[in-house]
């Protein structure tokens, strides 16, 4: 990245979103904007020109999505538009590519102009924070002597897990210049991303939104990228932001007791040789994580198989699998991956699927970014920011109200919770019978018997569909009996033969934060004031619990739209601001006060059992507690939430 320029005698640094600068031909950048969004160019040229008219004099027949970056443009109006964007780039290069200032109300012109409609309000404002087109974290913490250094440093914070919120969580603390440790059980860093290594593990919300708000993401190799190079982006950015020294890798937590006469956390681990240790904290941030508890159904006979057996997020790095029989039990979102990706290496697969999956067309979904975008993302300015809003927008802008059930709908037969959820089945069951043409048995097993997007969705290409076309692969929809040596029984009484299972069976999404023992105000535990009926304000505290704040907490998954990024800022900024309240006033606690958490708690249940994933008609969702209430999702949109948790309500809290 350059450096940036000298002004007034001063190294003014570079805005890191104003692309690199770039003295490639007239030729080879003509190659690369073959490759390009044609509207995330135009903005890009406003950045380079200064001149409103090419987003103006162009009307997007509509919203970028995956299936459509070019937004309905055709390849005319693409072709005349990368003729004239030429020239004003060369143009740029050769002026020593310094990008123009913009007014803040043509930035919203120009969201306004991707978007095809106005942008205003609330959603405006998110977005302007979350692009932060002049090059500062908008969201850095900078505390200044309202929080003596003594204050800071009798404050130590430990945060648990150092996945994609515990990174972020240290971020932050490091700004704030408080004393910190991040606690890991694993040897490294990127929580799930270190974890699932199985086969085709990909990250199915796009890339470009996948990711800090603060950090350049010009780099993604596609557009859901792999595993490992979501794992190396957080090893990269632990190394950037100097969090190595305050990570504690190979180290697990094994419970987290208030104590209340020293007002201080005392944080149980153990470290990789096992021995035990009490670390004091005056705040806990909780960054566990939600999806990471294994959950493995139990099933007779399962301990007697013969040959290996683990969990999809437990995949064995020296695993061999060529011409095995492979058993997966269980296609969700890891299932849906594992067996395209495995199916042409193993002699042969059975895929026992109990309820069949909603899917997504997505075109894009293992495709590499071009490289003349991947140029563009580097080097136009702010093209890579305006590639995430495009990313990120669309799923945003509908909000909650594709899900949420119409009153006067009729859908006692299970399939549809509106006119447009009905719309919707049609449409997603369309893209599975075209893939399965002609396979009426595949066909009649792959169309779910739910409203669609009832599960989270899951995204194909038309690779899991095609796969299960193979000869080699049987999709059973019959139930599991029995576990034997030499494979599984299913109901009808046949044998499946395997020499491998993966149990790619999900997790236990509703024991949050277990299997910590974390004890509260009077000897209570997380566990049992939660019950199934796990709840936290704002998806961050808990009353009893003071000083605990929750990252990806209860009540703050996402089902519908946009990135858990989103969230975590959000959540770290919302924790941050919660622990300066307690500095700057002297003080040693802040609790959510129970009638904040409480009305909070019922308008989250009141909002989250109108939408579709409590549709009684799912039988089976890792959404959904045992008595089928969902305490694990987000009802908001996610312009809704962060207007939620920008601001601590400090009323709504008791500071001592
Ligand atoms: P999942 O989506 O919950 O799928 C679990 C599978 O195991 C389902 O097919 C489920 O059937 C089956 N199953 C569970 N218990 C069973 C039992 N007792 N008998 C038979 N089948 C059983 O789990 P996952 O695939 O691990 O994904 C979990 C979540 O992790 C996802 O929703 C997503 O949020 C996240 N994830 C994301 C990515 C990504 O970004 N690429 C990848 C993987 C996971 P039922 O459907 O009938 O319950």
């Amino acid at each position: 990245m350059d450096a940036g320029r000298i002004t007034d005698g001063r190294l003014v640094a570079r805005n890191p979103h104003a692309g690199v600068p770039f003295d490639d031909d007239d030729a080879a950048i003509a190659a690369a904007l073959e490759d390009v969004s044609v509207p995330t160019l135009l903005c890009s040229l406003v950045h380079v020109t200064g001149d409103p008219s090419w987003i103006r004099d162009v009307a997007l027949p509509h919203l970028p999505s995956s299936a459509d970056f070019q937004c309905g443009l055709s390849h005319e109006e693409q072709a005349e538009l990368r003729q004239r964007a030429l020239p004003a780039i060369a143009a740029y290069r050769d002026a020593g590519c310094e990008p123009k200032e913009l007014s803040l109300d043509l930035l919203v012109e120009m969201m306004s102009f991707l978007a095809c409609r106005p942008i205003e309000g609330r959603m405006a404002d998110m977005f302007i924070e979350d692009m932060q087109f002049e090059g500062a974290d908008s969201r850095a913490v900078a505390w200044g002597d309202e929080v003596p250094a003594a204050a800071r440093a009798a404050s130590p914070v430990v945060v648990i897990g150092c996945g994609e919120s515990g990174i972020l969580a240290g971020i932050r603390l490091a700004q704030a210049g408080l004393p910190f440790v991040v606690v890991e059980k694993n040897p490294g860093p990127g929580g799930t991303w270190w974890e699932n290594s199985y086969p085709g593990a990909r990250v199915d919300v796009g890339s470009h939104q996948y990711c800090y708000s603060f950090e350049p993401a010009y780099h993604w190799s596609q557009y859901y990228c792999r595993q490992p190079e979501l794992r190396a982006y957080f090893e990269r950015v632990v190394e950037k932001y100097g969090l190595t020294p305050h990570c504690r890798f190979g180290t697990a937590v094994d419970a987290v007791t208030w104590d209340e006469d020293a007002a201080m956390w005392r944080v149980a681990v153990h470290g990789p040789d096992g021995t035990p240790e009490v670390l004091d904290a005056r705040f806990v941030i909780s960054a566990v994580g939600s999806l990471n508890l294994p959950h493995l159904p139990r099933i007779e006979g399962m301990d007697d198989f013969a040959g290996p057996s683990f969990h999809s997020s437990r995949w064995p790095a020296d695993l061999d699998i060529t011409g095995k029989r492979f058993a997966l039990i269980g296609a969700g979102a890891s299932g849906f991956q594992i067996a395209p990706s495995i199916a042409p290496e193993v002699e042969h697969l059975s895929i026992f699927q109990r309820t069949a999956q909603w899917m997504f067309p997505n075109p894009v979904y293992r495709t590499d970014v071009p490289p003349g975008e991947l140029w563009a993302l580097e080097h136009l300015p702010f093209y890579a920011r305006w590639f995430r809003f495009v990313m990120t927008y669309p799923g945003i802008s509908v909000g909650v109200a594709p899900y949420r059930f119409d009153p006067t709908y009729d859908d006692s037969d299970g399939m549809a919770i509106s006119e447009g959820n009905a719309l919707r089945r049609v449409q997603l069951e369309g893209w599975i019978r075209s893939v399965l043409d002609g396979r009426d048995d595949l066909i009649e097993k792959s169309i779910p018997d739910y409203p669609a997007s009832g599960k989270r969705i899951l995204q194909d290409d038309g690779f899991w569909l095609r796969a299960l076309r193979e000869p080699n692969v049987d999709l059973v929809r019959t139930g599991i009996e029995r576990i034997v040596p030499e494979g599984v029984v299913t109901t009808d009484g046949v044998l499946h033969e395997a020499d491998v299972i993966c149990f790619a069976t999900g997790f236990k999404h509703n024991d949050f934060l277990q299997p910590m023992e974390v004890t509260g105000r009077g000897g209570v535990t997380l566990r049992e004031q939660w019950g199934d009926e796990p709840t936290a304000h704002l998806g961050v505290s808990v009353p009893n619990f003071p000083n605990l704040f929750c990252m990806y907490g209860p009540g703050t998954n996402l089902a519908h739209s946009a990135s858990l990024f989103f969230h975590s800022e959000f959540q770290a900024s919302l924790a941050v601001e919660a622990i300066h309240e307690v500095l700057r006033q002297g003080a040693s606690t802040i609790e959510v006060r129970p009638e904040a958490h409480d009305t909070y708690a019922e308008w989250h249940q009141l909002e989250i059992s109108q939408l579709v994933w409590a549709h009684p008609s799912i039988k089976h969702s890792h959404y959904k507690n045992p008595v089928g209430k969902v305490f694990t999702l987000s009802p908001w949109s996610v312009d809704h939430y962060w207007e939620l948790t920008r601001h601590l309500q400090v009323d709504d809290y008791l500071v001592g």
